[in-house]
């Protein structure tokens, strides 16, 4: 299959700023490329593929991000800056998608979707978040009518916010299993990992270091700078230790050395990457049974589930985290979670949409 994918339009690959569809896109390109397809990737400037990924093509467009659709009100109108990126990656896959197959978009925004009636070139999405807006979610009701195969999401909560999609398509996600190297660590310090931005809830994880006098080991990008310091200010000195975005090797070493992973979202998880990164180091987690994270930890196995917000239990549950084997979270990556799997579940929903076509 020739494969033309349209990134992220917010941030270069490598930046951070796309959040989990970043590492994700990094996983398909190398499942569907070891399983012999073409891709071709569409990205803004300075993006970079991982290494393991220098078979599939590069094309960068320049332009004005889109504004990330978690950090908009659900009502906003759709906005499209002058010089936009989005559609300057839309008008080269456009053109590329010509000769191909298919056109795989993995952003979340409005254009692309729209396009989909309009273009008689096959646009599949794998849609990335919760219904974050109003505008997107009754665009793709609308799309849905025409072509209800054109949507995939990464968990069944997730895809819950889209109600009117009847059996829809649940891809999960894949990871590049080698880049993670499992630690039998048991008396580690306590990790957190997300973009630190007011729907991943970090003030919870804080709270249950305090409890503990312990500090909380915090990776990621600080998107939202003003929360970052609220948080700090609401604990004593010393309880977050910022410890920066690293890339995905110097991450897993240091994550692996921890004993849980905290996992606290205040929104509806598409997913939640950094679960099954921990996993695959050997880490157990502890989440909010709120989306895609309580679709991948096994209560009891893997790591626990505590209710939404209930920060109570989640430090319960931290207080037993040695009776979990580290050896089970490995496993659960290892049979559910390669890039091979997530290619082949991808794939078989690509050529659906391909018929749909025919
Ligand atoms: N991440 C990273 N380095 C860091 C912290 C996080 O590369 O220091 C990446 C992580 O690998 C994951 C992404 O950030 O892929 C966060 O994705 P997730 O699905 O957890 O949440 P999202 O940001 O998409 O809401």
């Amino acid at each position: 299959m020739r494969i033309v994918l349209i990134s992220t339009p917010i941030g270069f690959l490598g930046s951070g700023k796309g959040g989990g569809v970043e590492l994700t896109l990094n996983s398909l390109v190398s499942g569907l490329v070891s399983l012999g397809h073409s891709v071709e990737v569409i990205a803004p400037k300075n993006s970079k593929l991982s290494e393991s990924n220098e078979k599939a093509k590069l094309y960068f467009v320049e332009g004005e991000d889109q504004i990330s659709w978690q950090h908009q009100n659900y009502n906003s109108p759709i906005s499209i800056p002058d010089n936009s990126l989005l559609a300057g990656m839309l008008e080269k896959g456009l053109n590329i998608a010509k000769q191909a197959d298919v056109l795989l978009n993995m952003s979340y925004d409005w254009l692309p979707i729209w396009m989909t009636l309009n273009v008689e070139i096959p646009i599949a999405h794998i849609i990335s978040m919760g219904s974050e807006s109003s505008a997107i979610r009754n665009l793709i009701s609308k799309v849905y009518a025409k072509y209800p195969d054109n949507f995939a999401f990464h968990s069944k909560l997730q895809a819950n916010d889209y109600p009117f999609i009847k059996n829809p398509t649940i891809i999960g996600n894949g990871f590049e299993l080698d880049n993670y190297t499992f630690q039998n660590t048991l008396k580690g310090p306590l990790a957190w990992v997300g973009r630190v931005a007011e729907e991943k809830g970090l003030e919870d994880a804080a709270y249950i270091a305090n409890e503990l006098g312990e500090k909380l080991n915090v990776w990621g990008l600080i998107e939202d700078k003003t929360y970052a310091s609220k948080i700090e200010k609401l604990f004593p000195q010393g309880t977050i230790d910022w410890r920066g975005f690293l890339a995905t090797n110097d991450l897993q070493k240091e994550l692996g050395k921890c004993r849980v992973l905290l996992n606290t979202p205040k929104w509806n998880e598409a997913y939640g990457n950094v679960i099954v990164e921990a996993l695959a180091c050997g880490v157990p987690v502890v989440a909010y049974k709120r989306g895609g994270p309580s679709e991948i930890i096994q209560h009891g196995k893997t790591g626990y589930l505590a209710d939404p917000d209930d920060k109570e239990t989640m430090l319960s549950y931290v207080k037993t985290i040695e009776k979990i084997k580290r050896k089970n979270c490995r496993a659960w990556v290892e049979k559910n979670a390669s890039t091979d799997i997530f290619a082949n579940k991808v794939l078989n929903w690509l050529n659906v949409v391909i018929n749909e076509y025919k």
